[in-house]
């Protein structure tokens, strides 16, 4: 019988983790609210139940060989009964516990001496902690995704206008770093222990959603060093099974900070898909089902990764766009299938290599890409 692997979570990533399964000769099994949801498309078998459903994954538990996340919207304490019964999650649930609040993300990266930006529990209405000061950043502490729940706070006036649903919200307050750069990178660890690391990339935000990723990002060894040491801390002290992405701040002294944790696949390794020898999808199902992990050598000597965001509420497919967009040489386009577009809703996204790896010539082409793809309209 085929080893089969269940996924709690059936959007993109389980698509891509889906078509990445058969490669292996693996069966994905997926758990996900709607029939129509993109994970569907490249499942063998679908459990429909929301993300925190328990019946819905106790199926995936009784059916699969070892069960993995594709989301982190889930409820730790209702899973942990199943493991008590024997069900095998990878990465395990102590490795999650620590990473679903964006808090407690940070306190543990400060117990592993792992360098994060000031920050300090704060709720709305309160006054601000002694020696807080414009500008900082207030996060929702959990369920943020694609800057949902992340205000940058410049002065007294975006303070009062935060909105008033976060009253009822634990937030987090936290200095706002001007940082030099946004960079990215991916680390995988198998039973055995054995690590992998992703080439790291430069992340470009804008209205704190991902539009691009330039890999590999063009930045210091020193850098580099300073990342890949961060993503082996974090990969063995909290013994990680599995995949995961970090997203950092290089500050303009050159420190590397700790923005952001991500416990499964992640948008800023999605340029593997096509430029990786492994993919972060293959990376994950091989972590997890114990074998033995592959090479995360690039295949070009540099990518550019561009997200497809919806800039309109549409039920169209694009096919126009992604037609020139696959025309552009050497690109990769990645369509999720989803039923509906709306603005800043990542509908697919395109990969191109390139044969430099000079900064200004990728950015260039996450340009062209845009252009095309949003013809002076905004996903934000
Ligand atoms: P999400 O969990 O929704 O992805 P993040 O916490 O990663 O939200 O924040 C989204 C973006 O907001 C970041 O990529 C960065 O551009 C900006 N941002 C977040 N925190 C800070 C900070 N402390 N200083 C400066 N910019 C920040």
């Amino acid at each position: 019988m085929k080893y089969r692997v269940g996924v709690i979570g059936g959007g993109q990533l389980a698509w891509m983790m889906g078509a990445e399964a058969r490669r292996l000769g693996m069966e994905l099994w997926v758990q996900t609210p709607n029939a129509s949801d993109p994970g569907v498309s490249n499942a063998d078998q679908v459990v429909i139940g929301a993300i925190d459903d328990l019946e819905a994954t106790k199926k995936l538990v009784e059916n699969c060989n070892v069960v993995t996340f594709e989301n982190e919207f889930v409820d730790l304490a209702a899973l942990d009964t199943l493991v008590k019964k024997g069900a095998r999650f990878f990465p395990s649930l102590a490795f999650l516990a620590p990473l679903l609040d964006k808090y407690d993300q940070r306190h543990c990266c400060q117990q592993l001496s792992i360098p994060v930006p000031d920050f300090a529990l704060w709720r709305l209405g309160e006054p601000l902690p002694e020696g807080w000061q414009f500008p900082f950043v207030v996060k929702a502490r959990r369920h943020g995704y694609d800057g949902k729940g992340t205000f940058i706070v410049n002065n007294i006036a975006e303070l009062q206008a935060l909105p008033e649903t976060l009253a009822n919200t634990p937030l987090l307050l936290e200095s706002f770093v001007p940082f030099e750069q946004e960079l990215a990178v991916m680390v995988a660890r198998n039973r055995q222990g054995e690590i992998r690391i992703f080439p790291t990339v430069e992340t470009q935000q804008i209205d704190q959603v991902c539009r691009w990723a330039l890999a590999p990002a063009a930045v210091s060894q020193a850098v580099l060093n300073q990342v890949e040491n961060i993503a082996r801390t974090l990969a063995e002290k909290l013994n990680l099974v599995g995949i995961m992405g970090i997203e950092l701040f290089l500050t303009p002294q050159g420190q590397v900070l700790v923005n952001e944790i991500a416990p499964r696949t992640h948008n800023s390794g999605h340029f593997s898909l096509d430029a990786c020898q492994t993919s972060q999808f293959a990376m994950q199902l091989q972590a997890i089902a114990d074998l033995p992990l592959g090479n995360t050598d690039m295949m070009t000597p540099a990518a550019v990764m561009v997200n497809l965001l919806g800039f309109e509420h549409s039920i169209g497919n694009y096919a126009h766009k992604r037609q020139m967009l696959s025309q552009i040489p050497h690109s990769h386009v990645h369509w999720y299938d989803k039923t509906s577009a709306s603005p800043g809703r990542k509908l697919g996204h395109v990969t191109i290599f390139s044969e430099t790896k000079r900064r200004e010539k990728l950015r260039a082409i996450a340009q062209q890409v845009e252009t095309i793809w949003y013809e002076g309209k905004s996903p934000t």
